[in-house]
């Protein structure tokens, strides 16, 4: 493993927890619950994972990010259980 990309430190440690779909992050505009969004830089899908310094703190990664969907609200979890989406076009109304 090597040392870490801000101080040096060669006190790195890895971390991997799974979560599945009971993964949550919250912004100051948003909260997201699901699978790990793969483009927070910390896993993704089943699992948590990422390495930190344990001198300076630093996520090992590439920082920074792009805008992620956390951040600007997609919801991009995989189960389409909400079905509102009106595939009625029976019930159109006509306003002649
Ligand atoms: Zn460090």
């Amino acid at each position: 493993m090597s040392n870490c990309q801000e101080c040096d430190s060669n006190r790195i440690i890895a971390v991997r927890g799974k979560t599945t779909d009971k993964f949550t992050a919250e912004t100051e505009d948003n909260d997201y619950e699901g699978y790990v969004p793969s483009d927070l830089g910390i896993g993704g899908g089943d699992y948590i994972k990422f390495s930190f310094c344990a001198d300076c703190g630093q996520i090992q990664g590439e920082f920074p990010l792009d805008e992620t969907d956390v951040e600007l609200g997609n919801d991009e979890s995989d189960d389409d259980e909400d079905e509102d989406n009106d595939s009625d076009d029976e019930d159109l109304q006509s306003w002649d």
